[in-house]
């Protein structure tokens, strides 16, 4: 089995078989790419999703679980790749955090909770952009992984009870939420409708406080970073947990 950091042409060789992956690949990455901007894969069989993206001092990354076989994968590894290039031309918050404070929680819970607010503006963004631009087909994925992974968590767990867990819990609602929100297939959508009620049931306390924050984001529009920085101080003065305001804890 193929395992560890691989030469990009062996991934790229897989992807380019998708058409629409062939598209963005030579509009999107490959003028970058020109630019002297570099990517290290890895081929990770213990991947959370099929795919993440991190960095590693600076440098991006991406893993994926296996080689890309089919167009979901092909989908999640262009969302990794936009990412990346978001990020290589400067579009994206740079979310710094005080150290002070992230110390009194458990390693890694606060830098999480940064991964998920920057996941909220961009993967919605992301994953629009790939589908109105270059015919990515989101619901598919949404509907045959993101849904079924969800009831799974609402059937074991309803409204957190602590500010931090039940934050997160709002944050996923609220970018699952925005993802839907660019969704035309009907059938689709009628899955998310149920889930929705399903939701309603469970946690009613963190659809209440998602619904807020969905409405809230669409109303002041998170497409660009010129509405995404007054978005986020926004929402960092709104929230708070265990008494410190996120704006205390997060910086932009
Ligand atoms: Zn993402």
């Amino acid at each position: 089995m193929i395992e560890g950091k691989q030469d990009e042409s062996i991934i790229i060789g897989e992807l380019l078989k998708f058409g629409e992956f062939e598209k963005f690949y030579h509009a999107e990455w490959e003028p970058r790419k020109r630019n002297g901007a570099t990517i290290d894969w890895y081929i990770d069989p213990s991947c959370k999703g099929f795919a993440a993206q991190g960095f590693d001092e600076g440098k991006p990354f991406i893993q994926l679980r296996r080689l890309p076989k089919t167009f979901d994968d092909a989908f999640l590894a262009a969302h990794e790749l936009l990412h990346v290039i978001k990020y290589v031309d400067k579009q994206y918050l740079e979310i710094n955090i005080n150290n002070t404070i992230s110390q009194c929680y458990e390693d890694g819970e606060i830098i999480d909770l940064a991964i998920r607010l920057g996941s909220l503006f961009d993967d919605p963004v992301v994953d629009r952009f790939l589908q109105n631009v270059y015919n990515f087909y989101p619901a598919h994925h949404y509907t045959k992984v993101v849904i079924p992974d969800t009831i799974k968590s609402l059937n074991s767990v309803g409204d957190q009870k602590y500010d931090l867990p039940r934050l997160k819990q709002v944050l996923f609602y609220a970018q699952f939420a925005l993802q839907w929100d660019s969704i035309t297939d009907q059938k689709a959508l009628r899955e998310w409708r149920a889930l929705k009620r399903r939701y309603l049931k469970i946690r009613p306390l963190v659809t209440k406080m998602g619904e807020e924050l969905f409405s809230m984001m669409n109303k002041d529009g998170y497409e660009t970073l010129e509405k995404q920085r007054p978005l986020f101080n926004k929402i960092v003065n709104k929230y708070t947990i265990d008494g410190y305001k996120l704006s205390d804890i997060f910086r932009i």
